[in-house]
């Protein structure tokens, strides 16, 4: 493969701690950046850059890690853009409409949901995500569930199984009777497509003795685990995760301090992330449902790593674009430039449990977000501006 150097950088977000300027950013300024075979090779000062088949001027404008979304839901049909426009009226969001959803998703044909997939993973990649998971989950029967993974699995190796997001209609009156589907036949269909499980684990859709053995379940067959948690009240998921070794609980809107202690020891002796539970925060649903947003100031005081993402779905959240849940993290939830865009990058990285994502290094993925700005502050300084002027994906530009 030819290689390719991107030249010219004013500003390079590496994530490299310890290298380079701005903590956790490792900021390094005027250099060159150079990727062979889809890696970063070579880092370093523009007047020494290595010849290369290719070559990019970035024109000193800024570049950073590709932004990884670790929470979304992408797989569906239909839309509610009614239910949004009633909630602004002022109705409450309770939920309630994952089961408009799952009924559209169950009546499209394949190839409906594979083009909705396709074309919101590419409304991502052109706002600058180069990684994004992929949940189901409104699907909810045996071959909804595997189909909606097989689909989600074209265009994503983050797949998660989320047979536990509600119980639905016709298992209402029998909820252990779903667990014991999700646990059993619809587990075995879908955990040949999914690397992670999630369950909904709330008020009126699933509480801890079901989420802890659905999560087992996936677990036992090798799955990694992640909780939707503490979104709507209080409530046991984010302990419940905790305990489980969960890569991340997402939401944490309703914490309490003993929530916030359980997360914090998960990072006890662990520099590089791989048993820490991350707290992943999605002020999009926030936003989208006009809630209160999480305190991301109180857990990143606490210690806590803290990952942001999308949670694009339909219902809550009907957004991809990381860069506006930067600026949402950064206006209303007292997190600094620098630290929610370490956690629209290096932090949705450890909430994958991945290290060759988030970061530009040396043996690195070289997927890399070229800006029209000379600073990453520009991300949350220029809310709702379109700031991505070139996305790499794999090295390839897209
Ligand atoms: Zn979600």
């Amino acid at each position: 493969m030819p290689s390719l150097l991107v030249d010219n950088i004013g500003e390079l977000v590496t994530n490299d701690a310890g290298r380079g300027e701005g903590g956790p950013l490792g900021i390094r300024r005027r250099v060159a950046l150079l990727i062979e075979d889809g890696e970063v090779v070579w880092i370093g000062p523009t007047t020494d850059t290595p010849s290369a088949d290719h070559r990019i001027d970035a024109a000193g404008s800024a570049v950073l890690p590709g932004f990884v979304d670790s929470h979304a839901h992408l797989v569906f049909a239909g839309d509610r853009a009614a239910e949004f426009a009633a909630r602004m009226a002022g109705e409450r969001y309770t939920g309630g409409g994952i089961r408009t959803t799952v009924g559209a998703t169950r009546a499209a044909s394949d190839s409906e949901l594979r083009a909705t997939v396709r074309r919101l993973r590419a409304e991502a990649l052109r706002q600058g995500t180069t990684t994004i998971e992929i949940k189901s989950g409104y699907g909810l029967t045996v071959v909804d569930e595997a189909r909606s993974l097989r689909i989600a699995a074209e265009v994503s190796t983050e797949t998660t199984f989320l047979g536990a997001h509600v119980v639905p209609a016709e298992y209402a009156a029998r909820p252990d009777d779903y667990v014991s589907l999700v646990c059993g036949p619809m587990l075995a269909a879908a955990a040949p497509h999914a690397r992670w499980i999630d369950v909904f684990c709330e008020r009126g859709a699933f509480d801890a003795d079901h989420a802890r053995a659905i999560l087992t379940c996936g677990q036992a067959v090798g799955l990694g685990v992640r909780v939707h948690a503490n979104q709507l009240g209080p409530g046991p998921g984010v302990q419940l995760g905790v305990e489980l070794g969960a890569a991340s609980v997402d939401h944490c809107t309703h914490l309490t301090d003993a929530d916030v202690d359980a997360l914090v020891s998960t990072r006890a002796g662990d520099e590089d992330g791989g048993t820490t539970t991350v707290a992943t925060l999605l002020p999009g649903a926030e936003f989208s449902t006009r809630s209160p947003y999480p305190d991301a100031r109180r857990l990143l005081d606490a210690g806590v790593t803290v990952a942001l993402a999308t949670d694009c779905n339909p219902g809550s959240s009907y957004t991809s674009s990381m860069p506006f849940c930067i600026a949402l993290a950064v206006r209303e939830m007292g997190m600094t430039p620098a630290e929610a865009v370490w956690a629209a990058t290096a932090g949705g990285a450890r909430a994958l449990r991945r290290d060759d994502i988030g970061v530009l290094r040396p043996g690195a993925r070289a997927d890399l977000v070229i800006l029209d700005a000379p600073s990453h502050l520009h991300l949350a300084y220029r809310p709702g501006v379109p700031l991505v002027r070139q996305v790499l994906h794999n090295g390839v530009p897209r």
